[in-house]
């Protein structure tokens, strides 16, 4: 990577609930993204946040009695949290009802509407509220929608305002020719294939009448902005666009811009949002990193109804912050769906941290307490390559794994050389031995810095102290 101003990206979610563990394996690998490249001396900006508008919101606000600001103001608070309870490094937290937010998508669409990319015609069609969106064929299932079955959707006719994506279809498909845009490299094909079969104008704004919790379009005091548009300019308001440019012009203009989505996202991020950079003349996202779903046991969905679902503030409650990171970032593929139950959790932190690095970190401090007189001179540049090259090509699962077979190898050293018996019978090769092996866990240490953030600034200054922890890193869990 050439540029040195690194920028990253999570997707907003609705804030229509409590933060779900879903959201939270998006969240840290950002994090650890966005800390790695950090790490490099890059200068990064890391953007969440909350998508606070729609008809779906308005509707629970109502349900709820509430005010609907003060319904968005009570869940995005509860987005906000996740900063301490994940030890998130982000830079900005920008919420789509915030006055910044809401300039900057006005402004955006007087650009794509310059452009001539934005134009009003009749629609008629079925219309889902869950989905917030005109249902198509392929999303009825025996007349409803297929994913929600329990709201009969509505026959709607309303003149709306069009995003004219089909312009840039040619532009579109030359952007996915380049195969470095979409991580995994295999998703890019969806993003052709609905470029090529399925991609349509899209609607950009709904009546009042009928939806009131939205943008104001400028000129027209009838609509208001459909969600799916005004949500995508997170990505810029964030950086202060369009009032003040010098953060957009170092991090989204001339910085390397990547995106963390979810497999649901690949039309919406690498298709819609890309032609609505190309509409208002900016530079396209650089990568877009998709990853796969959190499930129940066996695959299933999780759902409140089915009782499964796990909430990232308890498992921290009950562990701490960096065994849920390690559990996410490490047994939770980068790419694919991955189950999560509490058995797997509590099995993966007592082998991986318990067993493993807590179990290593006590074996070898104890050792060097006892005989070295101090920490070894430790030569601060000695992240190994490997663990580089993955999480350059943002393989973060790779990379923890990485890291977990040097601290299994670092074990089996101990095992192979029994310092603690050498160090009685030849003290100097003792030494050695130990020595040896605190600079191969300060290593470690150092690797910990994007996984495990509290980890790695414990276990760098109890090494340099020449201590062993006063208590195990991971009380083993039964
Ligand atoms: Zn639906």
């Amino acid at each position: 990577m050439k540029k040195d101003s690194f920028y990253i990206t999570t997707t907003i979610p609705y804030v229509n609930a409590d933060p779900h563990i879903g959201f939270a394996l998006e969240l840290v690998q950002g994090d650890a993204i966005a800390r790695y490249q950090r790490l490099y001396g890059r200068e990064v900006f890391f953007s969440t946040g909350t998508d606070e508008y729609g008809q779906k919101i308005w509707e629970a606000s109502i349900k709820e009695g509430k005010n609907v600001q003060d319904y968005v103001d009570h869940y995005a608070q509860k987005f906000i949290d996740l900063k301490g309870t994940l030890d998130l490094s982000y830079d900005n937290f920008i919420r789509t009802t915030s006055k910044e937010h809401v300039r900057a998508t006005q402004e955006f669409w007087r650009l794509c509407d310059v452009a001539g990319d934005i134009y009003k015609k009749i629609y008629r069609g079925l219309y889902c509220v869950g989905c917030e969106k005109f249902l198509t064929e392929k999303d009825l299932m025996e007349g409803v929608c297929s994913l929600h079955p329990n709201k009969t959707p509505e026959m709607v006719e309303e003149e709306n305002y069009f995003f004219k994506l089909t312009k840039y279809k040619e532009q579109l498909l030359q952007y996915l020719s380049n195969k470095k845009v979409i991580i995994p490299e295999w998703r890019r094909q969806e993003a052709i294939d609905f470029v090529k079969d399925g991609m349509e104008d899209f609607s950009i704004s709904r009546n009042k009448e009928r939806f009131s919790w939205g943008i104001p379009i400028p000129g027209d005091d009838k609509q208001v902005m459909y969600v799916w548009f005004g949500a995508f300019i997170n990505y810029i308001s964030t950086l202060g666009w369009p009032d003040s440019k010098g953060k957009f012009e170092k991090f989204w203009q001339e910085g390397k811009r990547i995106q963390v989505a979810g497999k649901d996202m690949v039309k919406f991020q690498s298709v819609m949002w890309q032609g609505m950079l190309m509409s208002a003349g900016m530079p396209a996202t650089d990568v877009v990193v998709y990853h796969g779903f959190i499930t129940g046991e066996g695959g299933v969905k999780m759902s409140k109804s089915l009782g499964n679902v796990v909430s990232p503030n308890e498992i921290v409650k009950e562990y701490s912050t960096d065994a849920l990171r390690y559990f996410l970032l490490r047994e939770i593929s980068s790419f694919e769906d991955s189950p999560f139950t509490m058995e797997r959790f509590k099995d993966a932190y007592n082998s991986g941290l318990a067993n493993g690095l807590g179990n290593l970190v006590s074996r070898i401090l104890t050792l060097s307490e006892k005989y070295l007189e101090k920490c070894p001179e430790i030569l601060e540049h000695s992240m190994p390559q490997e663990f580089k090259d993955h999480l350059d090509k943002f393989e973060i699962q790779k990379a923890v794994n990485f890291t977990w077979n040097e601290i299994g190898a670092l074990d089996r050293f101990i095992q192979e050389t029994e310092p603690f018996k050498v160090v009685k019978t030849d003290k100097e090769k003792g030494k050695k031995i130990i020595t040896d092996m605190v600079l191969r866990l300060y290593t470690i240490a150092r690797m910990l810095n994007p996984i495990m953030p509290e980890t790695n600034i414990l276990l760098k200054a109890l090494i340099k102290a020449n201590k062993k922890p006063d208590k195990p890193l991971f009380p083993r869990k039964d």
